[in-house]
């Protein structure tokens, strides 16, 4: 491609709606065009990264017998009612665009497969003899995210590889999830990215075990708390650790003390001259389950630790069908607006104790559930002789026991959330460090949530209908594009891997009122295109340090100079990576640049 010929248009300055490095360069570059909170125009520099993404992607699922398919963007209302999710996705989370069409039947954009590939199955697939089967597409996914941002991290509508798997049996699905797991691993080597494999929450898409392939860097969202072992790496939402050991109370006898100003755990630690770890803690959230049933939760844990509200949804969850709903469609900790539409009387807010009685719940209300929730965490179940509220402002309680002052717990829970610092449970002397990580990929065991919804079933060798057994697996092809960026760029621009540079190489002309430059540079572009070498050609009537600036932007591994060198036969050329610049004879360029991308794609 010649860049006079191309929609090539660079921006100098750094454009002032982003805020993270890969960003900037991508709209700096000319990569991406922002058309609306969430949605960019892919420019043809971006599409050639993509379309070298998914050929990797089909490589590596072809090996596996993945089948490739697209299925409808467009979803029937009906088929999200079957699953449960139509309410979730719709309205809780919000995250499903939806539409009424011409005959009034509700329809989404496709957010994500399960419900459309089950019923698919579920007409399809009638024997065990069809199984195990996999399919998978890359297409475009709507989501109206609540804080879409970082251009192609966080889009509203962007494109996502999504994978099914339908098997016979769990061991099966296992299997197929392990080849995924090495998969992943592979598809994002290639791309030549660094990334770590964590244990993930299920979250909304439901399931069993989950792993997400986490890509390195500081403007991930997500953080990631790893053991240095190597052997224990997970999202934060999902971590688990040791806490650090509480420090042995010294209150011995059960004393109620006046306490004033001791709202919060430190102004308590500061009056009692003791230790965040005595302390028993106790949070009221307001859980809202679909059925339209609000209940109040009691949340206890030690003082020094911090509720991971992932886990504490995955609880509550479990407690839904004991008040008729399936989900957790909202949990807050409630302000005083929201209190003053539940409490019967004010909450002795920063001195509540585990045995805050229920009568702070108006009785009788409907939609309201007359009794609070009480979870424990394992941290404060622990303890002995604890500090904690007295349900009364102004006073806290020393020296409380299970059992004895406040009832034993009926829910003992881990809810607490895993810190850097902290012991590892498979080795306490190792410590969890963290790091941020962009989420590129994430696998799941779904089992059969879907296909019991659906009523998607196989007949079994011995005769039997049984539910498929499904896993899912998906990858965010233009967050990946995007996380190359991020993982690899320099003052001067992006440092694109080879394996998914839109371009390996381009040559620059420096001067065009010089014949030999332009006839050496229109040579070797088509010399190194016949040597299968992407070439762009510059041949645009800029300055030569316009060029070169350009040519480092966008980020090609090789540049290839038709200047002063050319007088002694040679042209000058420099890799991106390194800024490494090299004379070398014009007859054995096209052969140095090809050995070299080989080299960098063994790599
Ligand atoms: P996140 O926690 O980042 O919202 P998710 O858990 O919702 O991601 P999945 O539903 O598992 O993501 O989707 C599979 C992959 O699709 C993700 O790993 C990610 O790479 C990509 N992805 C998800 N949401 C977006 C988005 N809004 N913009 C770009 N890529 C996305
Ligand atoms: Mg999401």
């Amino acid at each position: 491609m010649r860049l006079s010929q191309m929609l090539f248009v660079t921006l100098r300055e750094d454009p002032a709606e982003a805020e993270i490095p890969s960003h900037k360069l991508l709209l700096r570059a000319g990569y991406i065009r922002r058309l609306a909170s969430g949605v960019y125009a892919y420019l043809p520099l971006l599409w050639r990264v993509l379309t070298k993404i998914s050929a990797i992607i089909r490589a590596e699922m072809e090996t596996t017998g993945a089948q490739e398919c697209l299925l409808p963007q467009l979803q029937p209302a009906d088929l999200w009612r079957e699953s449960g999710r139509w309410e979730t996705y719709t309205k809780a989370e919000g995250i499903m665009f939806s539409l009424v069409d011409r005959r009034q039947q509700e329809m989404g954009l496709g957010p994500t497969h399960e419900e459309i590939i089950t019923a698919i199955a579920r007409d399809m697939v009638q024997s065990y003899r069809q199984l195990p089967l996999h399919l998978y597409q890359i297409q475009t996914k709507f989501r109206d995210e609540i804080r879409p941002r970082f251009g192609l991290m966080r889009g509203r509508e962007f494109i996502m590889k999504d994978g099914y798997s339908f098997h016979t049996d769990e061991a099966s699905l296992r299997q197929t999830y392990q080849q995924m797991y090495r998969s992943y691993g592979a598809i994002l080597s290639r791309c030549g990215l660094e990334f770590r494999a964590v244990e993930a929450d299920s979250g909304a898409i439901g399931g069993s075990g989950s792993t997400e392939f986490m890509v390195l860097a500081a403007a991930g969202e997500d953080e990631v708390l790893y053991s240095s072992d190597g052997t224990y790496a997970a999202n934060v939402e999902k971590a688990v650790s040791l806490p650090p050991l509480a420090v042995p109370s010294g209150f011995r006898e059960l004393t109620t003390l006046a306490t004033p100003d001791t709202a919060t755990i430190e102004t308590l630690t500061q009056f009692l001259g003791c230790a965040a770890s005595q302390i028993v803690k106790n949070v009221v959230y307001q859980v809202l389950f679909d059925g339209d049933q609000t209940v109040l939760v009691l949340v206890s844990l030690r003082g020094d630790q911090e509720v991971n509200e992932v886990k504490l949804t995955n609880e509550l969850t479990k407690l839904a069908p004991g008040y008729g709903g399936t989900t957790v469609l909202a949990l807050t900790v409630p302000d005083p607006a929201a209190q003053a539409a539940w409490a019967a009387k004010p909450l002795p807010l920063g001195y509540i104790g585990p045995d805050l009685e229920d009568s702070y719940i108006q009785s009788g209300r409907q939609n309201i559930a007359p009794s609070f929730v009480r979870l424990v965490d394992r941290t404060a179940a622990d303890l002995q002789d604890f500090v904690t509220g007295a349900n009364q402002a102004g006073y806290h309680r020393v020296g409380v026991n299970w059992g004895d002052q406040c009832p034993r717990p009926e829910r003992l829970v881990d809810i607490r959330r895993a810190m850097a610092g902290d012991r590892a449970c498979h080795d306490p002397e190792q410590r969890l460090q963290t790091a941020r990580g962009i989420e590129i990929g994430h696998i799941f065991q779904l089992g059969t949530k879907y296909s019991q919804a659906l009523g998607a079933t196989y007949t079994s060798e011995t005769g039997e209908e049984l539910p498929l057994v499904m896993g899912c697996y998906g990858i965010g092809v233009s967050r990946l594009a995007q996380a190359a960026v991020e993982q690899s760029y320099d003052n001067n621009g992006i440092v694109w891997p080879m394996a998914i540079a839109p371009y390996q190489a381009i040559v620059v002309i420096p001067n065009l009122g010089e014949l030999a430059q332009v006839e050496a540079a229109t040579q070797l572009y088509s010399q190194l295109w016949e040597a299968g070498v992407e070439t762009l050609l510059d041949d645009r009537n800029e300055r030569a340090g316009v060029k070169f600036k350009d040519a480092d932007l966008i980020g090609i591994p090789y540049r290839i100079v038709t200047g002063r060198a050319l007088a002694e036969g040679k042209v000058e050329v420099v890799e991106r990576a390194s800024g490494k610049s090299e004379n070398i004879a014009l007859d054995a360029v096209v052969a140095w640049i090809q050995q070299r991308i080989l080299n960098s794609l063994a790599a």
